[in-house]
């Protein structure tokens, strides 16, 4: 693809590039699942990722240092509202 957007034929050899390109894509996505899946403090683990291997410290407010502290953990039952309004979407998708 050239600098307008056209799309022209590529050069001999490109599915090498392409590969590497892939393959290297690939591993980031395996290493974003990694750490969603993977437990140990969150800050410590981006720390290491971005090369400081020397920091040991654990952060104490992440979702695994502080489960009980975090927000994306922690659910409450729905209002009124909010159960009528869900209900109301459930039956309208069911053409009820
Ligand atoms: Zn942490």
């Amino acid at each position: 693809m050239d600098g307008e957007d056209r799309v022209r034929p590529g050069k001999d050899r490109w599915q090498e590039s392409y590969e590497a390109i892939r393959a290297y894509r690939q591993a980031q996505i395996e290493e974003i699942f990694d750490y969603a899946r993977g437990s140990g403090c969150r800050m410590l683990r981006l720390v290491r990722h971005f090369g400081d291997t020397l920091d040991q410290r654990r952060c104490g407010h992440c979702d695994e240092c502080l489960p009980g502290g975090t927000v994306g953990r922690t659910f409450r039952a729905p209002t009124k509202a909010e159960r009528r309004t869900a209900t109301d979407n459930e039956a309208g998708s069911l053409g009820k």
